[in-house]
């Protein structure tokens, strides 16, 4: 490709819109152009990039069993609503409806398509396991579409399903998925950590992450500093410190004028936050629910949401808590009733904590459960935090940012049953098919891969993604003798199935080899005036620091052995 044809413009400012590293070398190199929040188009070069990606996963998807299909963005709503997930997914499900007034959706995932697909086609023990996957678009609406492609509305995705017959065979699919992914991250250049995820409402089964670790990462991992234990935040356990045990003492009454704060409470009264109860309202699905957790740990409220079920989960505003008869700030559980009450187990490491009065102003020291009030459901919602135990070994949890650029999750049969999709086993007994499901944000991977992978000048793309291998770059077009050499080693390394970027253009040497370093394909190749007096080119890695110069003759073969195409 003549850099001269190319089309996207490199830019010599950062633009100021950039929110983190890729999003501002992706713009910088010409290769994303925005159209509307969260919505880009993909100029040549990403796109050769995220060919070059999906390549590498189709071939990972194939040697592990899967058969790559194609399925409709168009989905009629009713389908969703058979699952109930068009409340799970709420307002970020795009809805249209067409010239006859019915309802559809643009996918922005293919669980309820592939079960119905599967409930017309397999019937017996014989036809599982199946591993179906495509790569396609899918569209979410979310609320905060941020970092170019880390967080967009429109994205490509693949999407694999597993089906299988019981619980052995899907355990045995969901490892060959999980080896398969770690080889598309490490053929892709990525440094990568593997976590325990959140499984969502559908409960108890398992699911794992893969991040990559990027200060502009939006996900906590907490991970322990001596075994390998890893999940993401809004699954992570951890042993919390104890409070103060002892014997438990008599209820007392005590005046905290304008103390509403957990904080402001403890230091009014003298106590540590660990000594205290916090009490916090939720609104689930309508609903007011209260939480009774200690003083000094957050509620999480992904725990919080998958164990009441509901799929909308928000803080209780103050009107809907003093319309419940309630006084937020010195709220608590003594004597509540008439309202779902969930109790962290944290309230139960020590004793007398100080509680709300449920009246302004008041307090109440040495409140213990169970002896002073009453719980519905006892629940670990706790956030965990870096420095306490781990859930494995008890050793100090780190914590660090991360992108998610992967995600697996084994379904069972929520999806199945619902939709009644069975397979007859070999005695003719019908039973739900066992489903896992494997999604890759190819785009997001794009963007973390340029993250783990630059520097200040530009990106250095990793070989096999990279769009293009070489940059021959030529400095001194007058001379004419340059010209000639250059544009037979143009048309002989393309010939011997390089990917080379020519770059033809008519501009300073300055521009061209920092464009070059910007655009950061894995070997520059410089030819110059100076270099051919001694019948020598220039080669260098973009992830190197020295340069070496090597004889023209037989360049092409020292050049395919500096690339080693995967
Ligand atoms: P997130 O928690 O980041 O919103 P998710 O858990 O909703 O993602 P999944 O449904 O697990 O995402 O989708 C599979 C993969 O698709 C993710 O691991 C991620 O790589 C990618 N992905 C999801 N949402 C987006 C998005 N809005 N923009 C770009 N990629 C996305
Ligand atoms: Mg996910």
């Amino acid at each position: 490709m003549r850099l001269s044809n190319l089309f996207g413009k490199t830019l010599r400012q950062t633009p100021a819109e950039a929110e983190n590293i890729s999003h501002q070398l992706l713009l910088k190199a010409g290769m994303i152009n925005q159209l509307a929040a969260g919505v880009y188009s993909y100029l040549p070069l990403a796109l050769r990039a995220l060919q070059k990606i999906e390549t590498i996963i189709r071939e990972e998807m194939d040697a592990a069993g899967g058969q790559e299909l194609q399925m409709p963005v168009l989905q009629p709503l009713e389908m969703w609503q058979e699952t109930e997930r068009d409340l799970a997914f709420g307002k970020g499900l795009f809805t249209l409806s067409d010239r006859r007034e019915r309802a559809l959706v643009l996918g922005p995932t293919h669980e309820e398509v592939v079960t119905e697909l599967v409930r017309r086609n397999v019937q017996s023990y014989r036809d599982l396991p199946l591993l179906l996957y495509q790569i396609q678009t899918k569209f979410r609406d979310e609320p905060r579409p941020r970092g170019g492609l880390m967080r967009v509305r429109e994205f490509g995705m693949k999407d694999l399903y597993s089906f299988d017959a019981d619980e052995e065979c899907l355990n045995t699919t969901y490892q060959k998925m999980i080896t398969a992914y770690k080889r598309i991250y490490t053929r892709c250049g990525l440094d990568f950590v593997v976590v325990e995820a959140d499984s969502g409402a559908i409960g108890g089964k398992e699911s794992h992450e893969f991040m990559v670790l990027a200060e502009s990462g939006e996900d906590i991992i907490l991970s322990c500093s001596k075994c390998d234990y890893a999940a993401n935040v809004e699954k992570a356990e951890s042993v919390k410190p104890e409070g103060k045990t002892g014997e438990m003492l008599q209820m007392e009454q005590v005046a905290t004028p304008g103390r509403v704060t957990i904080e402001e409470v403890a230091n009014f009264l003298n106590v540590p936050e660990i000594q205290t109860l916090k009490a916090v309202f939720y609104t689930a699905d309508g609903e007011m629910v209260f939480v009774a957790i200690r003083g000094d740990i957050e509620v999480n409220e992904v725990k919080l949401k998958n164990a009441l079920g509901c799929h909308e989960l928000r803080l209780a505003t103050e009107d809907e808590i003093s319309n419940a008869g309630l006084v937020a700030g010195s709220a608590s559980p003594l004597g509540l009733s008439g309202i779902k009450r969930v109790g962290d187990p944290s309230i139960t490491l020590g004793a007398n904590l100080v509680a709300g009065g449920n009246k302004p102003d008041t307090h109440i020291r040495n409140v213990n459960y169970p002896r002073d009030f009453a719980i519905d459901l006892m629940v670990d919602i706790a956030t965990a935090r870096a420095g306490e135990g781990c859930p494995v070994c008890g050793a100090p949890l780190i914590a660090k940012k991360g992108v998610e650029v992967g995600h697996v999750f084994k379904l069972g049969s929520f999806f199945t049953e619902r939709m009644g999709a069975t397979f007859l086993d070999r005695d003719g007994v019908a039973h739900p098919i066992l489903m896992g499901c494997y999604g890759i944000g190819i785009g997001r991977l794009l963007a973390a891969a340029i993250e783990q992978n630059h520097d200040e000048k530009g990106v250095i793309w990793p070989i096999p993604i990279a769009p293009y291998q070489v940059h021959l770059c030529p400095l001194s077009s007058d001379n004419q003798e340059v010209v000639t050499k250059v544009e037979s080693l143009y048309t002989e390394l393309t010939r011997k199935g390089l990917e080379v970027i020519f770059d033809d253009r008519e501009e300073s040497p300055g521009v061209k080899l920092n464009d070059a370093d910007l655009l950061g394909m894995p070997l520059r190749v410089v030819l110059s005036s100076r270099s051919l007096k001694s019948g020598s080119v220039e080669l260098k890695m973009r992830c190197k620091k020295e340069a070496v110069l090597v004889p023209l003759d037989g360049v092409s073969r020292e050049i395919m052995a500096m690339l080693p195409s995967k």
